[in-house]
């Protein structure tokens, strides 16, 4: 493995997601193990723009491992979308003599980082970390199975306060325009339908379904949504029921926030671990204005035209089977 990188800058950029900061460790670690120094970038790019590096050692990244949320802080800065911001930043890093980069972040982030290697030919590789799951490229993305598990034990103890006749339960989850938080927590949930965005619907089959719900005699019955769902969210969803029926007692849940947060998983902790060694590896080997991903867990370099703007395809069948489970 020989390479000229002397000095890689790492950051966080776009929503925070747990197990970012084990990748930040591993990307550390793993630069040191291969005798380069790691620099790390506070607040993504906003911090590069005004030259926020801070020196990382191998002790320096202890005891983050297990932490939720990213230790380099993260942002969203409008000034990087510009030519002169961008300048701006990789002035910065030249006078820092930072010589390659790793973005950990979602398709923004990536996008920016596209962009700034387009400009300067930085060295430079994303690791996919939102927990939104939704960049194609990757069967995984960091925090992607921390924020599921939070949603699923969330719906575990809405169930439990559910269990009074005809209650009915709408509970919101995050993914922005993806579904998969939704389909996988409301699968793991047992939800008695789960409405996402990559799959044709309409309000007229959900309200269908819930009254056979009514034959059926449930004791209780959740319905999981994801927040980009395309016939309105939870609020408006219930809203629409209750307008028709008189017949349950609805409830609504919006989980927000508390899916961003908390320990990761062993799952993501794994996942972040792994890509943060390919991420600087790669950089070593050559690679560059790629993201690195996990695909049938094998570690893959995907090249940005080959991921962005497309969608992370979701496995229909997975409602197939939440569909048979939900009678
Ligand atoms: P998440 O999916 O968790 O929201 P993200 O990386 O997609 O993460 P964004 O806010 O979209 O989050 O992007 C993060 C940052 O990347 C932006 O604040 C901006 O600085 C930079 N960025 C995004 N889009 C572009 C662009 N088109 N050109 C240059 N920089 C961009």
């Amino acid at each position: 493995m020989s390479s000229t990188i002397q000095r890689i800058g790492v950051f966080t950029s776009g929503g925070d997601a747990p197990g970012m900061n084990a990748a930040i460790r591993a990307v550390v670690r793993t630069g040191i193990f291969h005798k380069k120094e790691v620099f790390g970038i506070t607040r993504g790019y906003e911090g590069m723009i005004e030259g926020d590096f801070v020196k990382l050692g191998a002790r320096s990244v202890g005891n983050i491992l297990q932490r939720g949320g990213t230790i380099l802080k993260t942002a969203r800065s409008d000034e990087f979308k510009t030519a002169e911001g961008r300048k701006q930043a990789y002035d910065q890093l030249r006078k820092e003599g930072i010589d390659a980069l790793i973005a950990i972040g979602g398709d923004g982030t990536f996008t920016g980082l596209h962009k700034l290697y387009l400009e300067y030919q930085l060295p430079s590789l994303c690791i996919p970390g939102t927990i939104d799951n939704d960049i194609a490229g990757t069967d995984y993305t960091i925090g992607f199975d921390t924020a599921t598990n939070t949603a699923v034990e969330a719906i575990d103890k809405i169930r439990d306060t559910a269990l009074s006749h005809n209650r009915l339960f709408f509970i919101e989850v995050m993914g922005r325009n993806s579904g998969y938080i939704a389909l996988y927590s409301g699968i793991a949930g047992g939800a008695g339908a789960i409405i996402i965005p990559e799959s044709e619907t309409s309000f007229d089959k959900v309200y269908e379904l819930l009254t056979a719900g009514e034959i059926t005699n449930k004791r209780s019955n959740l319905v999981v949504i994801a927040e980009g769902s395309k016939i309105g969210g939870a609020n408006e969803i219930a809203r629409k029921v209750a307008e028709r029926t008189d017949y349950f007692d609805i409830k609504v849940t919006i989980l927000g926030h508390l899916q961003r947060g908390g320990t990761p998983t062993y799952f993501d902790r794994v996942l972040a671990s792994k890509l943060g060694v390919a991420a600087v590896e790669g950089l070593m080997n050559g690679k560059t204005d790629a993201m690195v991903g996990v695909r049938d867990n094998k570690i893959v370099y995907n090249l940005f035209d080959s991921v962005m703007n497309r969608p992370h395809e979701i496995d229909m069948d997975m409602l197939r089977i939440a569909k048979i489970l939900s009678i």
